[in-house]
């Protein structure tokens, strides 16, 4: 008889927990996965799944404007808030059920509580006091946002947990922030018609993105009527019968229905029983894992955003996926964290893989850029201001492509196919002989052939 109740217990059923649950149970584990609040976790249901769904609601104002130039001739547009919103929870609701029913048809048991670490085998279950033995212990229990530092009135502002419950769209709302959840949010209001005001602390949106990527998109928002309050953060927020005030840090007063703080997502480590138990947490409470996910106690892994590496959904999946083949499948994996294709849905979208032009001239040394701007087919005929960009960074010695980065529509999904082949090591000279398919935005990731040179002002006198 073994010693253990189970030879698996994961504590959290997002995406990293559930993978791997269901990965170990088909391994022939006996695998019980802990959630306190939804199964589906932070990507189903207050996540990427939700947002895509409003960032689709937000675009249909384009569809309706850029119509009349190709002959439709439509009536008054309307939009409801509350349609939309008993949509959205339906699919979120659809999908848990999804993510329930295939953890049951694994053979995982569920357990509707928060669950903590008593020693490196044992978890107890809250809600019953109940304690599990467990051969090995999976943290995937994610990242909550924050608002830091605290500010006063900062409890009027909403983080993007709040965003998919509110009454009703806000006439006027200030997002605070300009990552990933700062610009798509931004992105999704403006195209749902409220007056939209990013603050950020920085001269530009999206840190760490390509300059001419940042530049482009500051530039397509200013034109979708988004305001960039840049260079300043918000100093107060007070409650006013007509809205909320927020007071920024050179003394402009903003009025706004709703404040959205996006300035960041912190892991999820506090009161877990981490500390007792000897697992090692970084300064941001990140747990410490090596690249098999396994924290400093041998018998237990964390994978996902807790462990703050590349905090994202299909990374949190493969991570997952891996600690189970390494424990259970008798195959050592670790995940590749050097490149991940990534997207920002922005309106419009954002696709990366690779190095930013900056990150490749310090770490390969001489690069060629590729690039190219242009309004897009569609728009020649719509009017539509909208515009694509599309660079490539190839590194000189190696001729490899070692960045792609796209504005446009459907950049994610263009992304993902170029991120094979970057992936696979594709050198310019693959993509010069892949055939374009025209007529199409992405046939310019195969068309360019003229490197980028910075001109060089012409010396007067
Ligand atoms: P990010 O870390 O991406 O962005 C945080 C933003 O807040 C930055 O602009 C940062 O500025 C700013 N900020 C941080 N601290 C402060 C402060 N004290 N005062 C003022 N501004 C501040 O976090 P997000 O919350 O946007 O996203 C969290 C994670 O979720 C991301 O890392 C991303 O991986 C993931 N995500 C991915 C999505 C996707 O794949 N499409 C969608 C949504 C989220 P600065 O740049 O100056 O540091």
């Amino acid at each position: 008889m073994s010693d253990f109740d189970v030879d698996l217990f994961v504590i959290g059923a997002g995406s990293g927990g559930v993978r791997a649950a269901r990965i170990a149970a088909s391994y022939g584990a006996r695998v019980m996965i802990a959630e306190e609040y939804r199964v589906g976790g932070t990507c189903v249901i207050r996540g990427c799944v939700p947002k895509k769904l409003m960032v689709y609601a937000g675009r249909f104002v384009d569809e309706f404007e850029e119509a009349a130039g190709f002959g439709w001739t439509l009536p008054e547009p309307r939009f409801d808030w509350n349609t939309l919103m008993t949509n959205l929870h339906r699919e979120v609701d659809r999908l848990e059920g999804i993510y329930r029913a295939n953890l049951e048809k694994a053979g995982v048991e569920i357990v509707d509580s928060r669950a903590v670490i008593v020693d490196p085998h044992t978890v107890r279950i809250l809600k019953t006091g109940q304690e599990i033995r467990a051969r090995y212990i999976l943290l995937a229990v994610g990242a909550h946002p924050v608002m830091e530092p605290a500010i006063p009135g900062g409890e009027l502002g909403i983080t993007s947990n709040e965003v998919f419950h509110l009454k009703e769209l806000p006439r006027r709302i200030i997002v605070v922030g300009a990552g990933y959840i700062a610009v798509e949010f931004a992105g999704i209001f403006a195209g749902l018609g409220s007056e939209v005001t990013l603050v950020h602390r920085g001269d530009k949106l999206l840190r760490g993105f390509d300059e001419d990527v940042r530049d482009a998109l500051a530039e397509a928002y200013r034109g979708r009527g988004i305001t960039l309050a840049l260079e300043r953060t918000i100093h107060r927020l007070d409650k006013r019968p007509d809205g909320i005030a927020a007071t920024l840090s050179d003394g402009t007063v903003l009025m706004a229905d709703q404040v959205l703080v996006a300035t960041g997502r912190r892991p999820n480590t506090s009161n877990l029983g981490l500390e007792q138990v000897g697992v090692s947490i970084d300064e941001v409470g990140a747990v410490i894992v090596d690249g098999y996910s396994q924290t400093v106690i041998p018998s237990i892994y964390a994978v996902g955003d807790v462990t703050n590496r590349a905090n994202l959904t299909p990374v949190a999946i493969r991570e997952g996926h891996a600690f189970a083949d390494t424990v259970f499948g008798d195959k050592p994996t670790m995940v590749d964290h050097e490149l991940i294709p990534t997207a920002v849905f922005s309106t419009p979208e954002i696709g990366v893989i690779g190095c930013s032009e900056a990150a490749a001239r310090a770490r390969c040394g001489e690069v060629d850029i590729y690039k190219t701007s242009f309004r897009p087919m569609k728009a020649t005929v719509s009017g539509s201001a909208e515009r694509v960009l599309m660079k490539l960074v190839v590194e000189k010695a190696t001729d490899k492509v070692v960045g792609v980065h796209i504005m446009a529509h459907d950049a994610g999904e263009m992304i993902q196919l170029a991120g094979i082949a970057v992936t696979m090591g594709a050198t310019k000279a693959d993509f010069d002989r892949t055939i374009a398919v025209h007529p199409t935005a992405a046939e310019e990731l195969v068309t360019m052939r003229t490197p980028f040179v910075v001109k060089k002002p012409v010396a007067v006198g």
